[in-house]
């Protein structure tokens, strides 16, 4: 099976500061459960490695602004995010990390009052999940029989 997984909690140096925020827990979980882990970051594939952080923010009626340097990159994070997705249509799950505006399961938006699925999770068709709930046995097993039964339904 093939999860897609944030490029920086896999390991790779693609944060807007150029660091990582590796777990190298989830390896050894792979690879004992036959999975192959893809590492994607829709922020490096679009504007590269390092840049400017990214906040976003509700702006009347122009809907949430994702504002990097002074320009909305929002409508680019969701376009890059289908087509990540859509690129590895035979992935069962992604594991996203918390705080980020590309990959966060709930991103906070100023002046929304709530928060947001970020853009990875809201285009994935598969179960999605962050690094942070697969620290115990528990919640990786939960996700574990989330992407088999997707996949046990893609199959049939
Ligand atoms: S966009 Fe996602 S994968 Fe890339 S650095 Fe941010 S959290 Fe990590």
């Amino acid at each position: 099976m093939k999860i897609l997984i944030s490029s920086c909690v896999y390991g790779n140096n693609v944060r807007w500061n150029g660091s990582n925020r590796a777990f190298e827990d989830i390896h050894a979980w792979a690879i004992d459960n036959n999975i192959e882990l893809v590492p994607v970051c829709p922020e490096n594939e679009l504007f590269g490695t390092p840049r400017s952080p990214i906040k976003l923010e509700q702006v009347g009626d122009k809907g949430i602004v994702g504002w990097m340097a002074g320009k909305d990159v929002y409508r680019k994070l969701l376009d890059k995010a289908f087509e990540i997705t859509s690129r590895h249509h035979d992935a069962v799950g992604f594991i996203g990390i918390a705080g980020s505006p590309s990959c966060s399961v709930s991103v906070g938006v100023k002046n929304l009052g709530s928060t947001i699925k970020a853009p990875m999770h809201q285009q994935s068709l598969f179960p999605t999940t962050e690094i942070n709930s697969m620290r115990t046995e528990l919640n990786r097993d939960m996700f574990l029989k989330r992407v088999r039964k997707y996949e046990n339904r893609r199959l049939s």
